[in-house]
């Protein structure tokens, strides 16, 4: 039931005559996107986000910090676009408050829009760390334009700059600004970097390389406070052990908080994002949710790919095209693989990490050329992967460890990456008077 009694909008048929969308960031284009596409699409979309300018591509804010894109590289679609599709864009406002038995949102210049169906793709802002001295002048985040337009200025004069993660965005802050002439300082509590992707002698790897470049790496760091220069102007990062890193810029990414705000204060269920089912409906089901600012299953986001596959499954339904209970038309939780976009390195990771019972670890490590490529077998089929430097293989053994296949036949070539390894598996299949490959369920079923 909705909140005024009526019943459930899923059970109304033919298009929705207005639905909104409340973010235009990545998800809240890519939906406009699929939608526009389909038959039974809404017969009216508006779209409204806060930020000044319509939505760009925001995974590229890391090279566009490092100077090797301009900011027009990262448009994904002009004004225009949106007039032509028919879609009302509202740019430059916040969605401050959902009436769900009206169905009306209010946005900070005092419009009221209503909406038959709502969808929430508010995203998420930076997390921040418990410490003094975040208010400091010279205190950033790196999220949106205006951080990379903020550090971009900041970096113009050189000195000194500490980013607090090492983790992928931290890293390619910290390389932004060391590529913009600035003498960078990296601190991670972990005691490697990118623990929640690569092993210990991948992270290894990354920091001499990272090393190498100038870069200084602060690894089992405990952050204390930033130090004020007594004009409010940030002068220091200082960690527990007392050690003191001067800066006069420090950028702030340990990870992401979704924003639920809105969600939260129009009642919705909200764990850390807004709880959704997988139809990408909230507990209001007039209001859906995607995105970052989006759990499913207690799960959150912070890549696009299982973003991507949320937009198909929402946008099949807002058209009208499915009535959910097809198992195709639900949203389901996959694994996702790992790149860093840091030029001169390569890196891809998915899977487990650390090695568990039962586990087969093979390993290849080429020191002097830099290679390393580690994975994780079960019962012939891979788990999880590390490889740095030569990563041609990487999207394959993805591919194969999402469908589950054994790889037992090819288990000698395997780290030899995919023509090696296929020309066995190849071979193995054409001898089989089955050409199959049997996924743990099949053989299960
Ligand atoms: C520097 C950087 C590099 C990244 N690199 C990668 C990468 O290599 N690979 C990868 O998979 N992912 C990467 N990501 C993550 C990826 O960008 C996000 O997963 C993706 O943008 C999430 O999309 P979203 O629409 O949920 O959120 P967002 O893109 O953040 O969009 C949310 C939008 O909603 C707006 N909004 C919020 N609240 C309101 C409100 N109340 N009213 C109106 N508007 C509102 C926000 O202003 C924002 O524009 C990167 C992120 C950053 C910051």
């Amino acid at each position: 039931m909705c909140p005024d009694g009526s019943s459930s909008p899923q059970a109304t048929s033919g298009p929705i005559d207005h639905l909104v969308i409340v973010g235009n960031g990545m998800a809240g284009q890519r939906l406009v996107e699929s939608l526009v596409r389909r038959n039974g699409a809404p017969r009216r979309i508006t779209l409204i986000g806060e930020e000044p300018c319509p939505a760009y591509n925001r995974i590229l804010l890391s090279p566009l910090l490092a100077g090797e894109m301009e900011r027009e590289d990262l448009t994904l679609r002009d004004a225009d676009w949106y007039v032509e599709h028919g879609v009302e864009l509202v740019l430059g406002e916040r969605v401050e408050t959902i009436d769900r038995v009206a169905r009306r949102l209010t946005t900070t210049s005092g419009r009221e829009i209503d909406y038959d169906r709502l969808v929430l793709a508010t995203g998420s802002r930076p997390a921040m760390p418990p410490i003094p001295g975040l208010e400091l002048d010279g205190v950033h985040a790196f999220r949106d334009l205006d951080d990379a337009a903020a550090l971009t200025r900041r970096a113009e004069n050189g000195g000194r700059a500490v980013v607090i993660g090492g983790g992928l965005l931290g890293l390619e802050a910290a390389e932004g600004l060391r590529k913009r002439g600035m003498t960078v300082s990296i601190i991670q509590r972990d005691d490697r970097l990118m623990n929640r992707q690569l092993d210990v002698t991948a992270a290894d790897l990354l920091e001499r390389e990272l090393a190498g470049r100038g870069l200084e790496i602060v690894t089992g760091a405990q952050l204390d406070h930033l130090e004020d220069n007594g004009r409010g102007h940030v002068t220091a990062a200082l960690l527990a052990d007392g050690r003191r890193l001067p800066a006069e810029c420090v950028v702030v990414a340990i990870g992401i908080a979704p924003n639920v705000a809105l969600a939260r204060t129009a009642g919705l269920d909200v764990n850390r994002a807004v709880v959704v089912d997988a139809l990408l409906t909230s507990s209001d089901p007039a209001i859906h949710a995607l995105g970052e600012c989006c759990e499913f299953a207690g799960q959150t986001y912070g890549l696009v790919e299982p973003i991507w596959r949320q937009v198909e499954v929402l946008a099949a339904r807002l058209a009208g095209e499915n009535a959910g209970d097809d198992a195709q038309a639900r949203y389901v939780e996959k694994p996702c693989a790992t790149k860093l976009k840091v030029s001169g390195v390569s890196l891809y990771a998915f899977g487990a990490i650390e090695a568990e019972d039962g586990h087969e670890v093979l390993t290849y490590h080429d020191p002097e050329h830099g290679d390393y490529r580690r994975l994780l077998l079960r019962n012939g089929r891979l788990e999880g992967a590390v490889l740095y430097g030569d990563t041609a293989a990487g999207p394959w053994y993805f591919e194969q460890s999402l469908a589950g296949r054994d790889l037992s036949a090819c288990r000698q070539a395997l780290l030899f990456g995919q023509a090696d390894a296929k020309a066995l598996l190849d071979d193995t299949t054409s001898k089989t008077p089955h050409h199959q490959d049997s996924s743990p369920q099949e053989e299960a079923a």
